[in-house]
């Protein structure tokens, strides 16, 4: 079988940030990468859980909800997928930004009752509450060029 193109990036140059991955069938992906891979530091199953259910629960309610696809975790707990539709790199960054911003201000994790979740019990909101915090923060730490560069990515890759 080929390899698929997101095997073929050399995840040791894989810094933490918000990078556009490609385009399928005119759905764009976004890796919003939290950790740096395979330093040692993952993100732990419930707060991945937990985010993956704040995330997509805030992302569905925001100003861009008409054109969010897909919020998902990674298998390897560095990081997630976001999907999105006809939207600018700018709009699917201020989506992240004003979603993980909702996050905080979470109470509850959502849809974590038994029959909402295929594992209601591992959850994690202070834990999912923080990643989303030192996400956010490090988004507004990304030099300008950075984001540049991503963006341009996304617009040679129309
Ligand atoms: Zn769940």
């Amino acid at each position: 079988m080929d390899k698929i193109p997101s095997f073929q990036k050399d995840h040791d140059n894989l810094q933490p940030g918000f990078h556009f991955s490609g385009y399928n069938c005119g759905v764009a992906t976004f890796d919003l990468r939290f950790k740096k891979p395979n330093a040692g530091d993952f993100l732990s199953p419930a707060a991945l859980h937990s985010v993956e259910h704040m995330m997509a629960t805030a992302l569905r309610n925001g100003a861009f909800r008409e054109h969010i696809v897909y919020f998902g975790p990674m298998g390897c707990r560095t990081g997630f997928y976001l999907l999105t539709a006809d939207l600018s790199f700018d709009d699917a960054f201020a989506a992240a930004k004003a979603a993980l911003e909702a996050c905080a201000r979470f109470d509850a994790v959502p849809g974590a009752e038994r029959r909402e979740c295929g594992n209601y019990l591992e959850h994690d909101l202070a834990g999912a509450k923080a990643e989303c915090a030192a996400y956010r923060a490090l988004l507004c730490s990304l030099p300008a060029e950075a984001l540049a560069a991503e963006r341009a990515a996304m617009e040679a890759a129309k």
